[in-house]
């Protein structure tokens, strides 16, 4: 099976997260075909599935989802998110891209590996979750746990996700920034505009408060990570009338820090920074990232390097930008790194990827197994 007919396979199921609508039961048997043991292991709402083939070490793990984002207003796809369709030697589908066409690479490029050099001396693993595009609590960290308990934790990872700006061979990830977000909320007192002595409004305060936040410069950014970047994304006030003084003023904001920090030393330090303006306020964080992690440069992502310039020529770039993955969760168990598809057209309507990008990242990726059990 060509990666394209693997990928089209699983487009066609509309599994908008946390729905499988059969992507992992059809990937499930077609791993079955190639030797894998199968196992599929829901959690609550979540249908996950993990395959091995092999036994013992060395043992490499491939991470990735079927579940997608929701295809937004269907009729303006020009052939549907779940009707996956070639054209211009692109494939057009919710997915093609973030992600089943990476899934469908690797599941084509262990084909093509176990083809050539029958069952690996060690094990190739496959880590699929239905929950990456959600909440991400019944996926990948459930998997992981059950991995640990039942003897599969790997000796290296890699997870699928796309990594290249427009073309293969640009980037590949070895961290990723944690995420906060935090809401701040000051309180008042509600009165008439006329008679402001005998109210207090919050709202100059919480603007003294949030200019405070986004001005301070938290670091310079370190060896591997961009500077931590604080964002106010919404300030509420819900007053609608323009005579009155409103009770209260809330806003909320997201801080995606680097390894300079982790959850506790952030928060800390934007109390320490809100603090200063000696303003009162209230304040609740949470985390929806993790800790930022590094996999430091080294055996396995140079490994990971030789695979992409072997194939394209080009030697990617090691990066920690972008939003989060499930990577966060692999680093607490193995060394991970992330290489994937481009990810120009991911959670856009017609999201698309080029059929030549999918089958050089099949090759890429059956090097990367190559080199792994040469090694
Ligand atoms: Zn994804």
């Amino acid at each position: 099976m060509s990666v394209i007919e693997i990928a089209k396979q699983l487009i066609k199921c509309p599994s908008v997260t946390p729905a499988d609508a059969g992507a992992q039961d059809y990937l499930g048997k077609y791993l079955q075909s190639l030797g894998f043991e199968i196992f599929h292991l829901p959690f609550y709402d979540v249908p996950n599935l993990f395959a091995r083939i092999g036994s013992g070490a060395p043992h490499i793990c491939y991470a990735g989802h079927t579940d997608v984002v929701p295809p937004g207003p269907a009729g303006q796809w020009t052939y549907g998110p779940f009707n996956p369709t070639v054209a211009d030697g692109k494939l057009y589908g919710r997915g093609a891209s973030d992600m089943k066409g990476s899934v469908a690479a690797f599941a084509a490029a262990a084909a093509a590996y176990i083809r050539q050099n029958g069952a690996p001396t060690g094990s190739i693993s496959m880590l699929i979750t239905g929950d990456e595009e959600g909440p991400a609590t019944h996926g990948t960290v459930k998997i992981l746990e059950w991995m640990a308990q039942h003897g599969h934790t790997p000796d290296v990872c890699l997870v699928g996700e796309p990594t290249n700006p427009d073309h293969l061979g640009q980037e590949i990830k070895i961290g990723r920034r944690g995420s906060l977000t935090g809401t701040i909320t000051v309180h008042g007192k509600q009165g008439h505009v006329a008679y402001p002595h005998l109210a207090d409004n919050p709202v100059p305060r919480i603007v003294r408060l949030l200019d405070a936040l986004a001005s301070y410069k938290f670091d310079k950014g370190t060896k591997f990570f961009p500077p931590t970047n604080l964002e106010i994304t919404t300030i509420d006030v819900g007053n609608t009338a323009s005579n009155v003084i409103p009770q209260s003023a809330k806003a909320q904001f997201n801080v995606r820090f680097n390894d300079k920090w982790t959850r506790e030393t952030i928060e800390q330090k934007i109390r320490a920074v809100l603090d200063k303006v000696k303003e009162p306020y209230t304040a609740d964080f949470r985390i929806d990232g993790s800790h930022s992690f590094l996999t430091k440069p080294g055996a396995w992502s140079a490994l990971v390097r030789d695979a992409v310039k072997d194939i394209t020529g080009k030697t990617p770039e090691y990066t920690t930008n972008g939003g989060t993955s499930d990577a966060r969760f692999i680093a607490q168990y193995c060394p991970v790194v992330e290489f994937g598809p481009v990810n120009a057209t991911i959670h856009q309507i017609n999201e698309n990827a080029d059929v030549q990008v999918l089958e050089d990242l099949t090759r890429i990726y059956a090097r990367v197994l190559e080199l792994y059990f040469k090694s």
